[in-house]
């Protein structure tokens, strides 16, 4: 007999939440370790059999909305895992510097699922990241 278990409504999901994204950030490092992520060998003329099967290259989806409103949103998909997240920002893009030269500062948006940097933005302040279903995929 199975005692029936009382769940806590919000306690539950974060533990949950988390090991799940361990176990697919270690599935994701395999893969990463199995496949070079820059090839840098291109002009290799002898294939061995292991190089047969490259990865795809990769595209970064992006989407903005709300652009005009004081609130905007974005909603992309992380380089490493391509979790799609969507984003609420505000603000404008700060000016700062890079290696001396004006530049936009990027905003780095960390990925909930890999917790590694999703994407950067040029955006001012971001307010909400938030793991959704990606649109793109099916
Ligand atoms: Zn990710």
């Amino acid at each position: 007999m199975i005692p029936p278990l009382r769940s806590k409504p919000n306690a539950a999901e974060k533990p949950q939440h988390l090991e799940k994204s361990k176990a697919e950030r270690t599935s994701s490092d395999k893969r990463k370790s199995k496949l070079p992520q820059q090839p840098k060998q291109q002009g290799q003329l002898t294939k061995s059999d292991d190089e047969e099967e490259l990865p795809p290259e990769r595209c970064q989806h992006i989407q903005f909305f709300d652009c005009n409103s004081s609130v905007g949103r974005v909603i992309f998909e992380c380089w490493h895992c391509q979790q799609a997240i969507i984003s609420e920002y505000t603000g404008e893009p700060v000016m700062g510097e890079y290696f001396g030269h004006p530049s936009l500062i990027q905003v780095k948006i960390q990925c909930p699922n890999c917790e590694k940097t999703a994407i950067r933005l040029t955006t001012g302040e971001v307010l909400s990241i938030t793991a959704i279903p990606s649109p793109w995929q099916q």
